[in-house]
């Protein structure tokens, strides 16, 4: 399959957040379910308008699923989705953050800062996982495709299989290393506990499944 190439910006903050130092690791999981928000914002919003969409508030949720055999952590939502563009386009670009215009302005200051006052966004699954997989399909999509990037050297985007509408972001966590645990975002109680430090103001229900080993 054709590996395509991040744009140059992305590379580097990717490659930023492939080699961080900084310590609070845990905050991907605050950018990943903020993005879930966001995407079940979008379809709730929609349905306000739409006449032929109705939000049944029961069926809109955020779900974190870990599994140790596999060392996968997966974020999946009922959101909006992201169309095969929306997919390259998004996830391909870093734009809107800002943090990147931020740190060429404050060339002194380390990563922290950064993450800290304007949060990275997407790719900082990267601190945490080896693979990044992104599985959606998008309300007015019939297609879903699979987004795959195990870093800054690109990315990879084929169709896949998948019934509902959503996105579905799969991390194959990191091996612990002599400086960093990894494992602990595996947990259940670790991943209660950054859920509840960041999260907590979620409007939508944070659901929690965990595979023990
Ligand atoms: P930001 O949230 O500040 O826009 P991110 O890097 O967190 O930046 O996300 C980039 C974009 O990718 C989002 O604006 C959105 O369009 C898309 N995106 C990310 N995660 C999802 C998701 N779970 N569902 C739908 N779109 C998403
Ligand atoms: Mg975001």
């Amino acid at each position: 399959m054709e590996k395509k190439q991040f744009q140059a910006e992305s590379k580097r903050l990717l490659e930023m957040m492939i080699n961080s130092i900084y310590s609070q690791k845990e905050v991907f999981l605050r950018e990943l379910i903020s993005n879930a928000s966001d995407a079940i914002d979008k379809i709730y919003y929609k349905a306000l308008t739409d006449d032929s969409l109705t939000f049944d508030k029961d069926s809109y949720y955020i779900k974190v699923s870990a599994d140790k055999d596999s060392r996968t952590l997966k974020i999946s939502d009922t959101g909006i989705g992201m169309t095969k563009e929306e997919l390259e386009n998004n996830l391909g670009v870093i734009a809107k953050s800002g943090s990147l215009a931020f740190k060429k302005e404050n060339e002194a200051k380390d990563g922290h800062d950064i993450i800290g006052q304007f949060g990275v966004g997407f790719y900082a699954a990267f601190m945490v996982a080896d693979v990044v997989t992104v599985i959606s399909k998008a309300l007015e999509s019939n297609q879903a495709y699979k987004w795959q990037s195990e870093g800054a050297d690109g990315y990879t985007i084929e169709e896949v299989e998948k019934d509902t509408v959503g996105t579905e972001i799969i991390l194959t966590i990191k091996e612990n290393t002599e400086d960093d645990n990894y494992d602990e975002y595996l947990e259940e109680y670790r991943l209660k506990q950054i859920i509840k430090k960041y999260s907590d103001f979620i409007r939508y229900p944070i659901k929690m499944d965990v595979t023990q080993r």
